[in-house]
């Protein structure tokens, strides 16, 4: 039977916005994950270990962890998916993107807002994107937002209200800077998300984008590969390899172009 706290809790009870926040996610992560190293499958199953840590134990009300690897490298596609995966019924994601044109105090109002609606749901994933861009960090001069940084350390060490849950996902290309302004010390834990640096890890991309047609030219173009990446290390993002297949996809001659390209990056 329902009770009075029930009613009360009820009125409490905010109804996310779901389905638009489930939108942004599904673009961050348009163009799917591929599984071209191991450690892909790895970060995984370790942020499923974190959703079910949030999920169950009730001696962690608050589990923060900050996905960092080069631009590119796809955290903000690998903290879509973990939201996605979570199935929690509160997902938000703090962007810069969705920020742009906003005053300082704007966006410490925004990013304070979801903070605040998200300890109304039982169970809440916040993902805060690009962090040292919502800092408005820049290398010129080492400047950025010390307000909003004032407010990110507050919140991201906010333990939620009794019978609230959260799991907080950040993202950052520059870890070293967030060390320095303490805020990586404020996550309770860290993934790095490792480029491209193997023949088979290129590979695999080249084939899951299906660049060509037929076993010959994979063939072919895998052998120019490892003849190049022989004499010298390289480190390519997943962002920037499915960007350099799509261009050497419009050219006649693929092979050509995707050498080309490639030798421009690595
Ligand atoms: P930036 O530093 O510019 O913020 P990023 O590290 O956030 O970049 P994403 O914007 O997530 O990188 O771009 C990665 C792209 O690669 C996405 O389109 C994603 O769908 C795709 N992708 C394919 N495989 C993977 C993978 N294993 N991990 C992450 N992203 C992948
Ligand atoms: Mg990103």
């Amino acid at each position: 039977t329902l009770q009075r706290e029930d009613f009360i809790s009820a009125l409490d009870e905010v109804r996310p916005a779901f389905g638009v926040a489930a939108e942004e996610f599904d673009q961050c992560a348009a163009n799917g994950i591929i599984e071209f190293a191991p450690h892909v499958a790895d970060i995984l199953h370790k942020s499923h270990l974190f959703v079910e840590q949030v999920h169950q134990s009730t001696r962690s009300p608050l589990v923060s962890v900050l996905l960092h690897g080069a631009a590119g490298s796809g955290k903000t596609a690998l903290a879509a998916t973990i939201a996605q995966q979570s199935a929690f019924p509160f997902v938000k994601l703090v962007s810069p993107e969705s920020m742009i044109g906003f005053t300082d105090s704007q966006k410490i109002g925004a990013i304070t807002k979801i903070f605040n609606d998200s300890y109304k749901s039982p169970l809440s994933l916040i993902v805060v994107d690009d962090i040292e861009r919502l800092l408005e960090w820049v290398p010129i001069g080492a400047r950025f937002s010390n307000s909003i940084l004032q407010t990110l350390l507050v919140l991201i060490k906010k333990q939620p209200p009794r019978g609230r849950r959260l799991l907080l996902v950040g993202t950052t290309s520059e870890r070293d800077v967030l060390a320095q302004m303490d805020l990586s010390a404020g996550f309770s834990s860290e993934i790095y998300i490792e480029n491209i640096c193997t023949l088979d890890g290129l590979q695999k991309v080249v084939r899951h984008a299906r660049l060509f047609d037929s076993q010959n030219d994979y063939d072919a173009l895998f052998a120019t590969l490892a003849d190049y990446i022989a004499v010298r290390s390289f480190s390519v993002s997943i962002k920037k390899l499915l960007l350099l297949i799509e261009t050497a996809r419009q050219d006649p001659d693929r092979h050509s172009r995707f050498m080309d390209e490639f030798g421009t990056i690595c």
